[in-house]
């Protein structure tokens, strides 16, 4: 099994011929040695959309082979940046040529608004492809003067080598964008493993990397179970960086296997519990919007969702019936219709968010709204407030990943601070004052990569994103994401002094 296999988006009639083979040398190729597949769900309807080929660690080792020789044939050293930029442009020109049909696949498997697919994930992910394909060729290390008159020293930003890279659900097209354009940029190969729940779009884009032109091993694509394809990819010998975005408890599992194995470097994007602040002097309106939309993008399924809310108790109850009549007011319902909110994205999660939805109900939180399953098929979720929370709560210390809200009450400046960084997490916050000097002290004390003043959830391809805390290590995007996928070389040069025997 490696044939592609035609699927019809109900809701279009769009026909899409979907590989599912292994991707590997620009070829799809059955496994070598398994027989596991993965089966693909739409969960706005339950139903199968169809199946494709499950990697084994055997299947690493030939796609982890192929990226080794393109990298010392075909890639890293022996292209120049003004070729990686061209192909790269061209790759980002036939996504936007092909965003429609990405974007139905994407909502297909993923659940999310056809809308917010195509004019959000996939334009952040083209414009993210152009960003780094202007680095390409500005990739420049240092001269350093050591003494004028008979030594220099300079630096290479050399392609760190092969990366593994490891990617989730919630964002499967922008996750993968995020992570091919840096490591493209300056050279390295890939062995890209998407999560088993959503491979399709990581597959159809593979497609598209041929038809741009790259060389064959440059990027290969293996969907694999996590504790399969992704363990083996995390430990491999000649991986040289592993680069990861998912749950905080499978990085430490990648950052153990890459320090057992050959010290990989790694980069870590994981969980959070993101604080979301609304001060009294904040335009209520506007920061009731934007803390809707921090808890209720994608469902929740945000690594910076804003899930714990602090409002000052002068304006508490006036803002969370605002929020609560803008959270009722949101529809939720099949991707391919005209709503701001799918199905969370599958099974296991549906039951994990319920999970959190009984616990915070027997730990004694209110309800503002939500909290009602839905009868019928599909994944779905209503948006769901709870006030009255504390901070021993499970909803309120740990990461939900779906579009439950936990609102607590603050009076100072100081205790809403203390409140916020009182999380093992460090990704983003955010806070809605009108008082400059709040906004910058509050933002400054504030433990996270990430700090929204005014505003939520904003991310822009030239700044940088990453975690503090148990939330990761690294940053993507911005020039700063070059950093994870170069290694220095520093050269030191003799121009002039001789070497005494004996020395
Ligand atoms: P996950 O950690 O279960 O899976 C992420 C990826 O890791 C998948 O491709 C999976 O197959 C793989 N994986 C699983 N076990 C593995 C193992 N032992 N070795 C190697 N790879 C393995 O996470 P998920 O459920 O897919 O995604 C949700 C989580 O991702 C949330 O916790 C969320 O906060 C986090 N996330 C973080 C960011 C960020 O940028 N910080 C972005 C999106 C999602």
């Amino acid at each position: 099994m490696a044939q592609p296999v035609e699927i019809t988006i109900p809701a279009t009639g769009r026909k899409i011929s979907v590989p599912t083979g292994l991707f590997i040398n620009n070829e799809f190729v059955p496994s070598v040695d398994s027989k596991d597949t993965i089966e693909t769900v739409n969960p706005a309807t339950e139903e199968v959309i169809c199946s494709v080929v499950g990697g084994s660690p055997t299947d690493i080792d030939v796609a982890v082979a192929a990226a080794r020789k393109a990298f010392n044939t075909t890639w890293g050293k022996n292209v120049t940046g003004f070729e990686r930029s061209r192909l790269m442009n061209k790759l980002a020109d036939l996504m936007e040529r092909d965003a429609e049909m990405l974007a139905e696949l994407e909502t297909l498997n993923n659940g999310k608004p056809v809308r917010v697919a195509r004019d959000f994930d996939i334009g952040d992910s083209i414009q993210c492809i152009r960003y780094y394909a202007g680095w390409a060729d500005k990739i420049t290390g240092q001269t350093i003067e050591v003494d004028n008159k008979t030594k220099v020293a300079f630096t290479r930003h050399e392609p760190i080598g092969v990366c593994g890279q490891i990617i989730p659900w919630n964002y499967p097209i922008n996750m993968w964008s995020w992570k091919i354009a840096p490591a493209l940029a300056v050279g390295c190969t890939i062995v890209m493993k998407p999560s088993e729940v959503t491979p399709l779009t990581a597959l159809k884009l593979s497609e598209l990397f041929v038809e741009a032109g790259f060389p064959p091993g440059v990027l290969n694509t293996i969907p694999s179970l996590g504790s399969v394809g992704g363990a083996a990819l995390a430990a491999h010998l000649d991986v040289d960086k592993v680069a990861f975005t998912g749950s905080t408890l499978t990085g430490r599992k990648i950052m153990e296997a890459a320090a057992k194995s050959n010290l990989k470097k790694v980069s870590l994007e994981l969980g959070g519990k993101s604080p979301h602040i609304i001060f009294e002097s904040a335009d209520l309106e506007q920061a009731a919007n934007w803390a809707g939309l921090g808890i209720l993008y994608n469902t929740g399924q945000d690594c910076t969702a804003g899930s714990r809310l602090f409002v000052q108790d002068t304006i508490f109850d006036k803002f969370t019936a605002l929020l609560a009549e803008k959270a009722r007011a949101l529809k939720i319902g099949d991707g391919f219709g005209d709503v701001s909110g799918g199905p969370v994205v599958s099974k296991t999660q549906y039951d994990r968010v319920w999970s959190y939805i009984e616990s915070g109900k027997s730990e004694g939180a209110k309800i503002l709204t939500g909290g009602e399953k839905r009868p019928g098929k599909g994944f779905y979720i209503d948006p769901t407030i709870f006030t009255d929370v504390k901070p021993h709560m499970k909803i309120v210390r740990e990461e939900i990943f779906g579009p439950v809200l936990a609102v607590a009450k603050f009076s100072t400046e100081d205790e809403a601070i203390t409140l916020a960084n009182n999380t093992s997490y460090g990704l983003g916050a955010g806070l809605h004052s009108n008082d400059a000097n709040q906004c910058m002290r509050v933002s400054s004390a504030l433990e996270a990569g990430t700090v929204w003043v005014n505003q939520y959830n904003m991310l822009n391809n030239n700044v940088p994103f990453g975690g503090k805390k148990q939330s990761g290590i690294g940053r993507e995007l911005g020039s700063y994401g070059l950093e994870e996928y170069t290694s220095i070389k520093a050269v030191h040069w003799n121009f002039g002094e001789k070497l005494d025997w004996p020395f």
